[in-house]
């Protein structure tokens, strides 16, 4: 079985692809930003969410669909 590992593209911590998310965030009308998150950086986003769905991932059966306010996108911290 081989370990696939992510890199959060807001903290840079590294998880296995189990212990991450793959999270759009909408930028527009039918315009998302795809990004991958850790379990803490995908909980501070859900805090500041204006709407959170559930959608289809592109490699994650499950991925979280994330309005923030404005349409902003995750700045990268790490
Ligand atoms: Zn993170």
């Amino acid at each position: 079985m081989r370990k696939i590992t992510i890199d959060c593209d807001v903290c840079g911590t590294r998880v296995t692809l189990e212990q991450g998310k793959e999270a759009l965030f909408e930028i527009g009308n039918n315009s998302y930003h795809l990004v991958d998150l850790c379990s803490k950086c995908l909980d501070d986003h859900l805090k500041a969410a204006d709407s959170v769905n559930d959608t289809s991932g592109y490699r994650q059966r499950a991925a979280a669909l994330i309005r923030l306010p404005g349409f902003t996108v995750p700045d990268r911290t790490g």
